[in-house]
């Protein structure tokens, strides 16, 4: 009897141990649910647009934002395509070298991209497309988050019209004063004397600064918008490089700079718009100059390189028209080298040095060369000097 109760308790009590498992692994269960359900409202609410695809890119699901942005309810685009509701056709470039870097290299693709809504409007997106690994490293699905970046872009064009408009009409004032200083200063309203020769000449540099800024502004603003036109015709660029050096002897002399000019004996004539290429060219001269204190010394070397030598660090995949300018100058602070090409950016070794400057130069010349198929990289030491590189396919520029 003593026995069948203690088995009766036994079982009892199994009973209740597995009761509670249940009763845990049930509370377990809840949580996974309201912890899902809380994720997949978190996706579904989301301002950007969230869409999961299988490995061939067809749509598995679709977050409300599908339809903010695009005007296609999520469920049209299931079962389809990503994209094929909204995209616009880019070159089949643009679609290798997207599968290559998330199917093959399985990294994130980033890139900025024109979209078209259901009701014809076109759109500019930001678009990030990752892939998701198993355990084994395969791809189970891909996610694509799209951010509607239209109305930042319409505020930006706004602002470089602004800018553009603003600039051009600046000119010609400028322009009057400058006349007009001239004239003064070369005695045609009678001669001045000494104190107010030297007031008038302070009234001419100032507003020759003012009119380079106003004119690097009108650049900027200029190929912000994309109205620059590029027209490539053969040109010598030794000659180019010459009336560069030429306009700033004046300043080499002053500080007495030591400049050293070579080009390799292969140079033949160059097709680019000499317009563009004088821009970099006095950018780039003009700031080794400026940044080099005086009786420094810089080097200026235009050399033909072939595809697959190394220059600097960088192995070269075109053959190229490579321009070096070397300076023994103040250098760019390690930790602020990552921005020299930013628009408007100084470093602070430059400004605390009381050289005059905008922080244009540099924007306009990778501008340019990102429009024209060029490069350009330098590598720099803090008060020992700067050496940039500037390459161009040998072919020359490719017209806009
Ligand atoms: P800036 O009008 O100020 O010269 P840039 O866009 O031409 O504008 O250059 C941006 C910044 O890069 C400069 O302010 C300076 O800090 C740095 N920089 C450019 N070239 C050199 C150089 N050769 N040596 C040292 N610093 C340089």
């Amino acid at each position: 009897m003593k026995y069948k109760i203690k088995e009766s308790e036994d079982q009892s009590r199994a009973m209740l141990n597995i009761l509670e498992d249940v009763e845990l692994e049930k509370t377990k269960a809840e949580n996974l649910a309201d912890d899902l359900q809380k994720f997949k409202l978190a996706v579904d609410n989301a301002s950007d647009q969230i869409v999961i695809t299988d490995p061939e890119g067809i749509v598995l699901y679709g977050n409300k934002a599908v339809e903010s942005i695009t005007g296609y309810k999520p469920g049209e685009a299931l079962g389809k395509k990503a994209g094929t509701l909204w995209k616009v056709p880019m070159p089949n470039d643009y679609y290798k070298n997207l599968w290559d870097v998330i199917k093959e290299k399985k990294e994130t693709f980033i890139s900025e991209i024109q979209n078209k809504r259901k009701n014809g409007d076109l759109y500019t997106a930001i678009i990030s497309i990752s892939s998701v690994l198993n355990k084994e490293g395969e791809i189970i699905y891909f996610v694509a988050i799209e951010r509607d970046i239209t109305k930042e872009k319409e505020v930006d064009k706004a602002k470089t019209e602004f800018v553009s408009l603003a600039s051009h009409q600046l000119r010609t004032p400028l322009s009057a004063i400058n006349w007009y200083t001239e004239m003064l200063l070369s005695g045609d309203a009678g001669d001045l004397n000494e104190e107010q020769r030297n007031y008038l000449n302070e009234v001419y540099d100032g507003n020759k600064r003012m009119v380079d800024l106003v004119n690097d502004l009108l650049n900027v603003s200029r190929l912000d918008m994309g109205t620059f036109k590029i027209e490539p015709k053969p040109i010598s660029v030794l000659d180019l490089l010459d009336s560069v050096l030429s306009e700033m002897k004046s300043l080499i002399i002053k500080k007495e700079l030591v400049v050293n000019k070579s080009a390799s004996k292969n140079i033949k004539e160059f097709n680019a718009d000499e317009k563009l290429l004088r821009m970099i060219y006095q950018n780039l001269i003009s700031n080794a100059l400026k940044y080099t204190p005086t009786k420094g010394e810089i080097d200026i070397k235009l050399e033909n390189k072939k595809s697959g030598t190394k220059v600097d660090s960088k192995i070269l995949t075109e053959d190229i028209l490579l321009l070096t300018v070397s300076d023994s100058g103040m250098g760019i602070p390690k930790n602020q080298q990552d921005k020299i090409f930013s628009k408007l950016f100084r470093a602070d070794n430059a400004k605390e040095s009381e050289t005059e400057g905008t922080g244009l130069g540099l924007y306009v010349i990778k501008s340019i060369l990102e429009k024209t198929g060029g490069d350009i990289w330098f590598k720099s030491k803090e008060g020992k000097g700067t050496t940039f590189y500037v390459a161009m396919p040998e072919d020359g520029m490719k017209a806009k």
